[in-house]
């Protein structure tokens, strides 16, 4: 399913990330071997190598190129740590962190988007990736601590679940923001049993982080 005409696509839009040298190599090379458009309907699939978010299922994206590269980059992710992702939607984000060795534990609150993407990730042989149906304001708390949680969807306030599902000296990659007004990417490390820093790494837009099941 991953023909010529899409890695061509695929190589320039990685060549473009890797101008900007805001990336991670690791990140950039994991995404170059990646096929985007294996998680959009085929009506997305001549666009999926544009740095641009696009719509999947129940009023959801799958997050733009450049932010999953930058999101990425910054969670330092190491092979074999433990990371929890809020926000499945498509499954790519989740993809890239498996391929850059993490133990992936993903949480969708939308049943068909958390189907989908479980079929998905089968498919392109990522099933090592674990996939919840879950309100992400509880985190996962049965198998905490992780040692990086990433959000990719933008939260009112870092839920407090999430913090103490933070390993000491884990990182946490969370969008947070008010409704409706330009969020901020905060990059949260654990320094002991009750502090934390945090570290504002630039404007972003996420769709929201939503209380309950869809
Ligand atoms: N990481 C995704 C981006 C999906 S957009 C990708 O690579 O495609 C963010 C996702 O977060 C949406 O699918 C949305 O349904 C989900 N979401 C929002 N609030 C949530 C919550 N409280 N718990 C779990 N998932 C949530």
């Amino acid at each position: 399913m991953d023909d010529f005409h899409h890695r061509g696509q695929r190589r320039q839009l990685i060549e473009q990330l890797r101008t900007s040298g805001r990336y991670d190599e690791k990140v950039l090379e994991v995404m170059a071997n990646l096929p985007r458009h294996a998680f959009l309907d085929s009506s997305f699939h001549s666009w999926a190598y544009k740095d641009e978010a696009f719509p999947i299922d129940c009023e959801q994206t799958i997050s733009q190129p450049s932010t999953v590269a930058w999101q990425s980059t910054e969670l330092e992710l190491l092979p074999r740590q433990h990371v929890l992702e809020i926000g499945t939607g498509s499954g790519y984000q989740a993809a890239v962190l498996s391929l850059l060795g993490g133990r992936v534990f993903t949480l969708e609150r939308h049943k068909p988007l958390w189907r989908k993407a479980k079929l998905t990730l089968k498919k392109l042989r990522l099933d090592r990736i674990r996939c919840y149906l879950r309100d992400g304001n509880n985190g996962l708390p049965e198998l905490a601590p992780y040692d990086r949680i990433l959000a990719t969807a933008g939260a009112a306030a870092v839920p407090p679940a999430l913090r103490e599902q933070l390993k000491v000296g884990g990182i946490m990659i969370i969008p947070v923001g008010p409704e409706g007004k330009e969020q901020t990417l905060l990059k949260i490390r654990r320094t002991g049993e009750t502090t934390w820093t945090e570290e504002k790494l630039g404007g972003c837009e996420f769709v929201p982080f939503v209380e309950g099941l869809g």
